[in-house]
């Protein structure tokens, strides 16, 4: 799969499809090293990947693919990103950060993603309407399905 980074109309650098992705096809899968919540350097990259566990930067594209509350790709099962539709080449890459971000302290960002239904902040994933929480549960990383939705 072939992703490449340059600037983004939205929110300084973004992701892009270099080739047409197939909705269902695995586009990326997240990496970077696992650290604690106190190890964090909030002011970088960084991925919540449980209560108290980040990712840190990767230093590849994946640091850079940024949020849409109406996205094209989204996670399923774990660390790897998924096309949720076709993707056309040269499309932005997007993915709702609000599927993997669930700080009780995030007070949140301004969301820059155009999508109609726009949410108008990037929040936590606790801090979302319940209607909205279930509309993304089949894309929340698996321990925000673990917490919210347990079997
Ligand atoms: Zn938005």
């Amino acid at each position: 799969m072939k992703l490449y980074v340059r600037q983004s109309g939205q929110h300084g650098n973004g992701v892009f499809a270099a080739d047409s992705i197939r909705e269902g096809e695995p586009i990326i899968v997240f990496s970077g090293p696992v650290l604690h919540r106190s190890e964090v350097d909030f002011n970088g990259y960084h991925l919540q990947i449980g209560q108290t566990l980040y990712l840190g930067p990767s230093g590849v594209v994946d640091d850079y693919i940024n949020h849409s509350c109406q996205p094209n790709s989204g996670f399923r099962d774990g660390l790897t990103l998924f096309a949720l539709r076709d993707i056309a080449t040269h499309e932005e890459l997007t993915w709702d950060y609000s599927t993997a971000i669930d700080e009780e302290d995030f007070s949140g960002f301004p969301c820059a993603c155009g999508a109609p239904d726009c949410r108008g902040l990037v929040r936590s994933f606790r801090h979302l309407p319940a209607d909205v929480q279930l509309r993304l549960r089949p894309l929340l990383l698996p321990y925000l399905r673990d917490l919210y939705f347990p079997r």
